[in-house]
């Protein structure tokens, strides 16, 4: 059974392939790059649009192969602004901003609010699609987002996110110690022995 991931995105990639020792495979490497509608209204949905459409695409290309494709739906979430930009926060500012506009747009909000920090989570669901079904499981981070950007690791959101409990934000962390407390990592922990369970059926 093949390990897919269905993510384009480079830090994304970079945490997946730590957190799995190397075991998965891009999707891009199999079929080529291309845009995946994301239509759905939560994170799950969004993650099972990913998984099948890839799942599709493979099983297309070669029906006898036997693939197990994995994608992730993260985002983050701001009480302060209602819980934006949550499912829209690879689009924020706009539909092809970068990392850094997005991020930008989020400090700016934050500061428009008279604030220096505010509580913040990321959210992230991963599903999983194979010929045994679809299964969706989730994980999150809490802690504050700040308005002066610290660290250059990471991605995303994460030079301005300082999780509960600590002082270093995400941008300034190394990805190990990250994926031990991250949405990411919490969601994959639970993702793993389904993942498990259907490599050895
Ligand atoms: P998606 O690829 O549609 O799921 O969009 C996820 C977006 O959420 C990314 O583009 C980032 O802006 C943000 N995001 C999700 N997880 C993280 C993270 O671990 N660190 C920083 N930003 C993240």
């Amino acid at each position: 059974m093949k390990l897919v991931l269905a993510t384009g995105n480079k830090g994304k990639l970079r945490e997946f392939k730590q957190m799995c020792k190397d075991e998965v495979q891009p999707f891009s490497e199999l079929l080529g790059e291309f845009e995946i509608v994301e239509d759905g209204d939560t994170f799950a949905a969004n993650a099972l649009i990913k998984a099948r459409t890839i799942y599709e695409k493979l099983q297309e290309k070669d029906p006898e192969g036997d693939y197990l494709v994995i994608s992730d739906d993260s985002g983050i979430s701001l009480p302060v602004l209602g819980g934006e930009p949550s499912i829209y926060s690879a689009r924020y500012a706009g539909e092809d901003a970068t990392d850094k506009e997005n991020l930008y747009k989020l400090v700016d909000e934050v500061k428009k609010k008279g604030l220096s920090s505010t509580p913040a989570y990321y959210t992230a669901a991963i599903s999983i699609v194979s010929k045994y079904g679809e299964y969706v499981v989730h994980g999150w981070m809490h802690g504050e987002v700040i308005i002066e950007l610290r660290g250059e690791k990471g991605f995303g959101y994460d030079p301005v996110f300082i999780p509960n409990g600590y002082n270093q934000t995400l941008g300034e962390m190394e990805d190990e110690v990250k994926s031990e407390i991250s949405h990411r990592g919490k969601a994959l922990t639970l993702a793993k022995p389904i993942i498990g369970m259907l490599q050895n059926k």
